[in-house]
């Protein structure tokens, strides 16, 4: 390719018609079972100020400390490209005074996400995530709950089968501080076998340590001292209580005390579905309980839980799994036509011929008839309606069944209702949307 001629950035990367099958059809299982269990939808703003996410997410997190799309606008404040989604939700649940609904409240989104990450495969700089948060109650049936909406979604997508739940508790903030010196003892002495991201965090932030993805970091974790030994015993009997309704509703889980999540908001509960062959590597999501974001962000105390979720990664496991999405955007028909009076007969023709839901192409911009009749093959279409100069003349329309190629002429008119005989009630691709508006 010419140097000058442009592709994209570094990173990101067109939607294009074949993937966007598996866009729609996953957008609407989350929708679906979104609706189901009552989850109401949020859009937050691509951008906020940058503080949303630092103040959050945390400044010792890859996010924050490395990861952000942050930029200046004319006067000069410091905005970012939403990195991942519950910051912007909390920010906006404060704003419009949410506690005042009846609690919790149950929210859901579907959006592009921006990280300034190192691209391969399954990491990109921009990448769609939807996420389900429940805000304002603390009880282990709700993280379960979070945990049911995910495994289902997964379930509708094909894809629950390679993928395991791991789950872990990390306790109260308070209850992990004297476990992050534990930590640091433990790791002093040894500060040559961690890597260089892990000798940068050990100050600040031990825990991450503890799910580094390097083989060496990864080693000296198992040997590291056990969380469970230091934090709060109420953080401890919730997870046991969680795990009592998981096996209730027989969801498989494996217990990782290595599951800590990139983000400093987490309490309690902390959950990843892994790929079973790539384990850490590509989680296609992750969540857990955030009791003292909204609190830290300057609302009032609120408990809350949530998860999130890679669309591209997702995408990925179900093309690995050779899982199909059903497409609806096959044509019904082509239609060819001859002759300027022909063309004016087929604008009108295409036309009836949607408003009864049948999904019709034409090749108004072409002359020849057998070059039209390649390009309906070329479209893989079941039928094609000719109109040239007797038809017109005669008022009638010859329909071709590309497969048999046999066909048959009939009134113009009557096409429409032949046509939805043809393809039969239930494939057509019915759409009235003035019936649906309430007035
Ligand atoms: P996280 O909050 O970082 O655990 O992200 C949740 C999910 O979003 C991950 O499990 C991935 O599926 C997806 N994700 C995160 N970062 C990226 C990225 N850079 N590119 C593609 N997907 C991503």
């Amino acid at each position: 390719m010419a140097e000058n001629t442009f592709r994209s950035p570094k990173g990101v990367h067109d939607i294009l018609p074949k993937d966007h099958e598996y866009h729609t059809y996953i957008k609407k299982v989350i929708r679906h079972r979104a609706r189901q269990a009552g989850f109401r939808r949020i859009t937050t703003p691509m951008f906020e100020n940058t503080r949303v996410f630092a103040q959050s997410i945390g400044e010792t997190s890859d996010i924050v400390s490395k990861e952000m799309y942050t930029f200046a606008d004319k006067k000069g404040r410091s905005l970012t490209l939403k990195p991942e989604g519950t910051a912007g939700v909390v920010r906006s649940f404060i704003q419009h005074g949410m506690n005042k609904l009846p609690q919790p409240v149950l929210l859901y989104y579907i959006e592009p996400h921006f990280r300034y990450d190192r691209p391969q495969k399954g990491r990109y700089r921009q990448f769609w995530q939807f996420g389900f948060e429940i805000i304002g109650e603390s009880d282990p049936a709700l993280d379960a709950q979070i945990i049911q909406l995910s495994h289902k979604v997964n379930e509708d997508l094909g894809i629950d089968g390679i993928l395991t739940l791991q789950l872990n508790t990390i306790g109260l903030p308070e209850s992990r501080t004297e476990y992050m010196q534990v930590l640091q003892d433990f790791y002093a002495g040894k500060e040559r076998s961690l890597c260089e991201t892990c000798l940068n965090r050990l100050d600040k932030n031990p825990l991450r340590l503890l799910d580094c993805k390097e083989e060496d970091c990864q080693i000296l974790a198992k040997l590291a001292p056990d969380m469970r030994d230091y934090i709060d015993k109420e953080s401890l009997a919730y997870h046991e209580e969680l795990l009592s309704y998981l096996d209730e509703m027989e969801i498989e889980y494996t217990e990782n005390k290595k599951i800590i999540r990139g983000l400093d908001y987490y309490t309690k509960t902390v959950f990843e579905f892994w790929d079973r062959e790539t384990g850490a590597q590509n989680a296609i999501g992750g969540g857990g309980r955030y009791d003292g974001l909204i609190e830290q962000m300057g609302g009032q105390n609120t408990p809350a839980v949530g998860y999130a979720a890679g669309i591209e990664r997702i995408i990925a496991n179900m093309k690995r799994e050779k899982i199909r999405v059903p497409s609806k955007d096959d044509l019904h028909v082509f239609v060819a036509q001859l002759g300027k009076e022909a063309k004016k007969k087929c604008l009108v023709l295409i036309d009836e011929l949607r408003e009864e839901g049948i999904k019709a192409m034409g090749a108004l911009g072409k002359g020849s008839i057998g070059v039209q009749l390649k390009m309906a093959d070329k479209f893989n279409v079941p039928y094609a309606i000719l109109i040239g100069l007797t038809e017109v003349r005669e008022k009638t329309a010859i329909i071709r069944d590309m497969q048999k190629g046999t066909q048959e002429t009939l009134p113009i008119n009557k096409v429409p209702a032949r046509l939805v005989k043809m393809i039969g009630e239930n494939n057509l691709d019915k759409y009235s949307p003035g019936e649906l508006l309430y007035s």
